[in-house]
């Protein structure tokens, strides 16, 4: 049982159920619908209310409700059936990982991410990177790998996105209160609360630490927001990517050299060290300290950790990689390579760009440069990365440059409707969750009733009309301006969804490159459409909300006004909303700039096909019945030409091929079987392939246990 000195904030929990509090404090919960039931049958307001977390849930809760659900033989039922599940799985002796690797001792993983996407009440993520992480580190837990994590609490998280009356995003930070999330102070064996140090130019900076219980993994969060700290440094880990270049350069100190410290002080001993993308790459050279400390030469050191180091790299565009100045390398550095018997000049070569504005020293280099094991994050950016980085590998052709590609994919159960489950569940198989990425599982969808799918899409569609009606509701309220008078949203008719941050490469307002030709798509009577869009800028791009600006001020124009709406706050919770009520999902970046994409295999998995152009993970998944191509698979030198050429592609699919198979060849029922058999054939092409198990268990054969000097027979 978990317990903290705010102990007396808490509702008092009947005895019978007082296990509530151990379910809050295991995000497996995140991934359980049936344990966030258990909060949200007692106050269904409230659980709204405290935004789907259950440790502010069961501070606020009024005590006779928790009293009712005690004497309520139902919830007790389902009380004991979930937390039964919850034992089982923690205490479980059969995984995924012993059953493949039986012989395997002794691997322990520490995974670094600056950001981690859990659940919607935890805003320390701002997007696909952060999704990735949360969901990697969910699936190492259900395949019981060896695996732990380290990362930032940001108290400020990241900004949440309001709008003001023309459209015009502006940030709004709340500040987290660590007792209102499922944060555990970590203790040393004293009792003491663990502080990691970490020397920054002319002082030293400490970190708190906390621990999140997510399924069997820890994940480790440090937080500089504490009492030693100057007030400018308290700041340091406020919010993500906020701050100015120092303030970054210092985040990744601590996130990489604070994270090394921080699991020695626990006694943890990782074998393989994984950086998510280069912001944690400090991490390698104080790796290198260890061993130089202990008498090593910097070059051995070198080889030594390389060994042991993974590295995912995650951005196609050159400007989207960390680089810093050499002056502030020097600055902040010039103490600490004298500790690895290094010069100014041997320390900046290990990771010295030139190849842009100037030399810097660049995170992505130094990734590359120290460890053994790297990929890019889809075949096309596989390729795409092998090509930006060649000029590290002198003599190479691009294709030899050591950059592998494993594609991204999601965790199936934090992505699925509960609906949609249930018809898994009827018609999979018992064990289907035991061999998700098992293609030969996902065949028998096929024998889902079609007007089975067709209703439970339906019902999906409309609960998400329900959920977005809702928002722009309170959109209003905030803005203090009556709601439109015109109807948002009709009920039935083809729902297209487009939410993703607003990065102008992924060009949310191609869709308006010719107005009259768009009204007249998605208002032809016999052929409606509609489209939800979601989306935040990241606070310093004005184009990126410029963008969001246009999309909404479309939203109120004649002939699109209903028919196009923009959902404030794009975070977890929209996400989910959206991928699984929508018919389509799309998707139409400036190729080859997106390097995954995730968001389109959530919707398929829940049946709802994906419209995209060929980029990121769409080129390997697309066979031509589950979902649609925007445009060809080919480069441009030209943006307009590209806009224009995607554009025309895209109101083609829209006009003759997606609507007309949405809206014909209904059945005696009403149901268009042609269309259920592309959501088929979505769900059971992507399914299986893009999971996160998939992904995970190739990150396991090809990177992680090579690296800890595994042999893998497979
Ligand atoms: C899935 C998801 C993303 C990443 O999706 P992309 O396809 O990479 O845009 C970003 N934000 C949220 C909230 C998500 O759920």
């Amino acid at each position: 049982m978990v317990r903290f000195e705010h102990e007396i904030l808490f509702t008092p929990i009947p005895d019978r159920i007082t296990r509530l509090r151990d379910l809050a404090y295991n995000l497996w919960w995140t991934w359980h619908p049936e344990a966030q039931d258990l909060y949200r049958t007692i106050d269904p307001e409230l659980w709204e209310l405290d935004y789907h977390n259950p440790v502010d849930f069961l501070r606020d809760v009024r005590q006779r409700k928790l009293e009712a659900a005690a004497l309520d033989p139902d919830y007790l039922k389902q009380y004991d059936a979930v937390l039964k599940r919850l034992d089982s799985y923690v205490n479980a002796k059969k995984t995924w990982y012993t059953r493949h690797f039986p012989d395997v001792k002794g691997v322990q993983i520490a995974y670094f991410s600056a950001e981690f996407g859990l659940h919607e009440s935890l805003p320390i993520y701002s997007g696909g990177l952060g999704i990735l992480s949360g969901d990697h580190v969910k699936e190492a837990s259900d395949m019981g790998l060896p695996f732990i994590a380290v990362g930032f609490l940001y108290p400020q998280g990241y900004f949440r996105q309001r709008l003001d009356a023309s459209g015009w995003q502006f940030a709004e930070y709340n500040k987290l209160n660590f007792a209102d999330v499922p944060a555990i102070p970590v203790l040393d064996p004293d009792g003491r609360e663990v502080v990691i140090e970490v020397e920054l130019p002319g002082r030293t900076i400490y970190a708190k630490v906390y621990r999140f219980q997510i399924g069997r993994v820890p994940l480790y969060l440090m937080d500089t927001d504490i009492h030693p700290n100057s007030p400018q440094d308290r700041q340091l880990s406020a919010r993500l990517y906020g701050g100015d270049q120092e303030m970054r350069i210092s985040q990744e100190l601590v996130l990489g050299v604070g994270g090394v410290r921080l699991l020695r002080k626990l006694g943890i001993a990782p074998t393989v060290w994984h950086m998510n993308e280069g912001h944690s790459a400090f991490l390698v050279l104080e790796l290198c300290r260890e061993l130089v400390n202990n008498g090593m030469a910097f070059d051995d050191a070198m080889q030594e950790i390389r060994q042991r180091c993974v590295f995912t790299t995650h951005t196609p565009v050159p400007a989207g990689n960390d680089a810093f100045p050499l002056a502030m390398i020097e600055k902040f550095f010039w103490n600490y390579w004298p500790q690895l018997n290094l010069t100014r000049d041997e320390f900046m070569s290990i990771a010295l760009q030139e190849q842009q504005w100037g030399p810097t020293f660049a995170m992505t280099a130094l990734a590359l440069r120290l460890s053994n094991y790297h990929n890019g994050v889809s075949q096309l950016h596989g390729h795409v990365a092998r090509g930006m980085w060649q000029w590290l590998y002198p003599g190479n052709s691009q294709d030899e440059v050591p950059i592998g590609a494993i594609t991204n994919g999601v965790h199936t159960a934090s992505w699925l409707a509960p609906e949609i489950r249930a018809l898994y569940d009827s018609y999979l198989g018992r064990t289907w969750e035991d061999n998700l990425d098992d293609p030969k599982v996902w065949k028998k969808v096929h024998q889902i009733p079609d007007k089975v799918l067709w209703d439970t899409r339906q019902d999906l569609k409309h609960q998400l009309i329900e959920f977005a009606r809702a928002r722009l509701q309170q959109h209003y309220i905030h803005i203090q301006q009556p709601a439109p008078v015109w109807p948002v949203l009709e009920e039935g008719i083809l729902t297209l969804g487009f939410a993703r941050r607003f990065a102008t490469y992924k060009r949310a307002t191609l869709l308006f490159r010719d107005i009259e030709r768009l009204k007249y798509i998605l208002n032809r009577p016999e052929m409606p459409i509609q489209i939800i869009f979601a989306g935040k800028a990241h606070p310093k791009d004005d184009p990126g909300k410029h963008f969001i600006q246009n999309v909404y001020q479309m939203a109120t124009q004649p002939g699109l006004a209903g028919r196009i709406v923009f959902l404030e706050e794009y975070d977890m919770a929209v996400g989910r909303a959206l991928t699984q009520g929508v018919d389509v999902w799309l998707n139409n970046p400036r190729r080859p700039h997106e390097a995954s994409g995730t968001s389109g295999m959530k919707a398929s998995l829940n049946g709802a096909p994906n419209c995209s152009i060929l980029d990121g993970w769409w080129p390997e998944a697309f066979n031509g019945k589950n979902g649609w191509a925007i445009g060809e698979e080919r480069e441009y030198h030209n943006h307009d030409e590209q806009d224009w050429n995607d554009a025309q592609a895209l109101y083609h699919l829209m006009e003759h091929e997606i609507a007309p198979r949405f809206y014909s060849n209904r059945d005696a029922d009403g149901v268009p079987t042609a269309w259920i058999e592309t959501c088929k054939e979505a769900i059971a092409t992507v399914a299986p392939a893009f999971s996160m198990r998939r992904m995970l268990s190739d990150y396991v054969n090809q990177l992680y246990l090579p690296a800890a000097g595994v042999a893998v027979t497979s």
